[in-house]
């Protein structure tokens, strides 16, 4: 079922959330309905969706590996390299703003799927990245509050004279997720 999404100011998306103890049939409909949310997002299109965005505060969520969503419960990094990466992301819990992000480039992780099997992988580039943004959601972290410690910028998509869309740079200085309530 698609489900609406709890997004900032709503400090609702700040709890942090439960490990999963049974591997039950409400674990497959939460995975269900995580898929078929995520799947519905056209403009943007959806890259992950944690259990928490959809006010379910379990340790769950899907992330697009390989074209399709893939599901992770009670996930982990187990090794994070040195390498880097910058890649700019947004998020349906903070509507309409993006910011670039430094984060491990490549990591391992585990996690079991959905009848309680467990699986390692190791991730890289935009997978990577995006196992890392949705599971920060299992702790209430935003993407926007490491753009803040590494002193970057936030950007609101903004659609032009040639009906193009193009980032524009948010004169903020500093913010909190109360500004958020302001730029809706
Ligand atoms: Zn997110």
């Amino acid at each position: 079922m698609i489900k609406t999404f709890i997004a900032l100011p709503d400090q609702k998306i700040r709890i942090s959330s439960q490990e999963v103890k049974s591997f039950d049939n409400s674990l497959v409909k939460l995975i269900t309905d995580l898929v078929d949310t995520a799947s519905a997002q056209t403009n943007p299109i959806a890259l992950g969706l944690a259990a928490p965005q959809i006010g379910v505060f379990k340790h769950v969520f899907v992330a697009k590996i390989r074209n399709k969503f893939k599901p992770f419960v009670n996930p982990k990094i187990i090794k994070s390299y040195k390498n880097r990466a910058n890649l700019m992301e947004g998020c349906f819990s903070v509507g309409g703003i993006y910011g670039g992000v430094t984060r491990p480039a490549e990591v391992d992780i585990e996690a079991f799927d959905a009848y309680g099997k467990k699986f390692v992988k190791h991730l890289k580039g935009l997978e990577a990245k995006i196992f890392q943004h949705e599971l920060d959601h299992l702790t209430g972290v935003l993407f926007i509050d490491y753009v803040k410690k590494q002193n970057g910028k936030l950007f609101k998509v903004k659609t032009n004279k040639k009906k193009k869309e193009e980032l524009i740079e948010l004169p903020l200085a500093d913010w909190d997720d109360k500004t958020f309530e302001v730029l809706k």
